[in-house]
């Protein structure tokens, strides 16, 4: 039986969450109020910069932690934790991959907030808060396949990566969505948030798919839209993905024992997708006080 005390909920921002061209949420309403509601803990993860997502936080409240830059900086309460590289190895490679392509590479790091407001379409003020990096430098580029390849063989050298995100390749550390969820999820049982006590009333749904790494009695739910979410998803009992907004190629991501696709894109989608997943476990609960009560 799953209760509220043990259910996790991790999403993407950018496409998942929040709507790929205008950044709202409000077709979330219900299911976040649902999961406010129950205690849920709810997390953000995101390729954004804490910078962007305080700000995020301090407007709605929507949050119990937050992980940002692809899980290169996690913060829950005061506390705030960096798994990911200093910025200086990422500029260091940066200006190597600059020297080695046939494009011209600018990156939030280097460009100016006005630059990063034309590319991804911010006010200024949420511009200058994307370029507040910790850990990792989404790119300004038109890249051929020729300059990734090339681009993702130097990162590799410095012990970084290039991820492709919704609308940027990023140079980023090791670490990642999938890394930072485990973590959280450790400091928010330290925490007193979650409570990794042992099932008592026999199998869940959840547990019944898959038991061949599951030593948690807590149910993780992640959703995401695309690459950088996959670690995510791929360590998330329940993998939520949420289509593209345009085009209708909803291929899996992943291949994963319960991955569910949204039935629309964007924050329609989050809310049916959740919706789905609560009441099922809600279900399974009043029959199992039914059984056992
Ligand atoms: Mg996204």
């Amino acid at each position: 039986m799953q209760k509220s005390g043990n259910i996790a909920i991790f999403t993407d921002l950018d496409g998942t969450l929040l709507d790929h061209d205008d950044y709202r949420w409000d077709d979330a309403r219900p299911a976040i109020e649902r999961i406010h509601a129950s205690g849920i803990p709810l997390i953000a993860v995101s390729s954004k910069t804490l910078a962007e997502l305080n700000h995020i936080q301090q407007n709605f409240g929507l949050f119990d932690g937050l992980i940002g830059e692809n899980g290169g900086v996690i913060s829950l309460g005061d506390e705030i934790e960096q798994p990911g590289p200093l910025p200086q190895k990422i500029d260091d490679a940066r200006e190597k991959i600059r020297a080695a392509i046939n494009v011209p590479l600018g990156s939030f790091r280097t460009v100016s907030p006005e630059i990063i407001a034309t590319e991804t379409g911010l006010p200024l003020d949420d511009a200058i808060r994307a370029g507040q990096r910790h850990c990792s430098d989404p790119l300004i580029w038109q890249p051929s396949e020729q300059d990734i390849a090339i681009a993702t063989d130097i990162a590799a050298q410095f012990s970084l990566k290039l991820v492709k995100g919704g609308r940027f390749h990023t140079l980023c550390g090791p670490s990642n969505k999938g890394a930072a969820m485990t973590r959280m999820i450790e400091r928010l049982i330290a925490g007193g948030r979650l409570n990794d006590a042992p099932s008592t009333t026999g199998t869940d749904d959840a547990n019944d798919r898959d038991s061949t790494a599951k030593t948690s009695s807590i149910t993780t739910i992640a959703l995401g839209d695309s690459a950088n979410d996959i670690p995510m998803l791929a360590a998330a009992d329940i993998a939520v993905q949420i289509p593209p907004k345009r085009g209708t190629n909803t291929d899996p991501l992943l291949t994963h024992p319960d991955l569910r696709i949204a039935p629309y894109p964007g924050p329609a989608g989050w809310n049916a997708a959740l919706q789905s997943i609560l009441d099922h476990i809600t279900n399974t609960n009043k029959k199992s006080e039914v059984l056992h009560g």
